[in-house]
């Protein structure tokens, strides 16, 4: 199947690109590595009058530590994000999921930008993006503004982005003493499958117990689904293995799956709550400073 007839744009710079947007509304898409969007102009999925591109955006394509905090550019290769210095020593569960998703041809394309912005079920680097507490930079017409990572999908496919609006940053707050995270995915296969389940977990440590939690479930929901009640449960408690069981049971009765050609509704429950002990196990264990 062909891509369908469109108008290619290249901008050069972020207003140049947000402006095009503003003109073409809903008829424009922007493409960014095209790993998911050329996927779905060649399905039919969708069909769109413009295409405009983002290489040309050199601002977008930068990681950086400002203050503490982590900042990577909508436009960097997932790849690069794995592979950097600077993601791995701020905050290596997100280079362990990125690792996990895809295979190397589509991770040196595709960026977490694109990956937030298709807003589907399954991508993987929401979650652990939730989990740390991610802020995501917008930047429209108007000026930029920052949403919660939590609050930036609101549907399957539907994000908070409106016409004329690109997601420029994802900022990972600094990350307290005695804290640590991790990113746990389960499917079918080895190499390029998407998800099953996914879970990221985020703990804080004093005295050997959990002072501070936080749970995101991914593949199981409409969007990153938050386990509140899972994360509660672990705090004020130590992490033995029945506590970490117990969160595991509580956050397979919080997901929201659906049956489909990657598991059934109970199949994922069922994933969903190994992947949380053993995402809470080590995230305990980094926070301890044992990994
Ligand atoms: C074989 C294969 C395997 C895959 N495996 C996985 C996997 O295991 N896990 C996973 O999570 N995903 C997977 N994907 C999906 C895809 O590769 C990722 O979601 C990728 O991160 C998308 O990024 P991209 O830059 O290619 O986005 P694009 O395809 O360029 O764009 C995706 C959507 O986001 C919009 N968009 C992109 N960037 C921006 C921006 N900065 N601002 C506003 N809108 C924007 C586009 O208009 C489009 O609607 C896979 C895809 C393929 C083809």
């Amino acid at each position: 199947m062909s891509l369908g007839q469109f108008q290619f744009h290249k901008p050069k710079t972020t207003g140049e690109a947000c402006a095009l947007g503003v003109e073409f509304g809903r008829q424009a898409a922007y493409l960014a590595g095209g790993t998911e969007l050329l996927v779905d102009l060649r399905s039919g999925r969708k069909s769109v009058a413009h295409v405009i591109s983002l290489e040309g955006l050199a601002e977008l394509k930068q990681i950086s530590v400002a203050e503490g905090t982590l900042r990577i550019g909508a436009l960097v290769p997932l790849s690069d994000i794995a592979d950097s210095p600077l993601v791995k020593d701020h905050f290596p569960a997100l280079s362990d999921a990125i690792t996990t998703m895809a295979g190397r041809q589509i991770r040196n394309r595709g960026t977490m930008g694109g990956n937030f912005c298709c807003g589907v079920p399954c991508s993987d680097t929401p979650p652990i993006a939730c989990a740390a507490d991610a802020t995501v930079v917008v930047t429209g017409p108007d000026g930029e503004h920052t949403v919660a990572a939590r609050e930036f999908v609101l549907a399957p496919r539907v994000t908070v982005l409106n016409p004329g609006e690109i997601l420029t940053e994802i900022r990972i707050p600094a990350q307290p003493q005695n804290t640590g995270a991790s990113f746990q995915r389960f499917a079918l296969r080895r190499g390029s499958a998407l998800a099953v389940a996914s879970v990221a977990a985020w703990v804080q440590l004093d005295g050997g117990k959990i002072t501070e939690a936080r749970l995101f479930l991914g593949s199981v929901g409409p969007t990153p689904l938050s386990a509140v009640k899972a994360a509660e449960m672990l705090v004020g408690n130590s992490p033995t293995t029945e506590l970490l069981a117990a969160a595991g049971a509580m956050a397979a009765s919080e997901a929201q799956p659906i049956s489909d050609l990657r598991g059934s509704e109970q199949y994922r429950r069922d994933v969903v709550e190994v992947l949380t002990a053993r995402a809470v196990a080590q995230a305990c264990e980094r926070a301890e400073g044992k990994q």
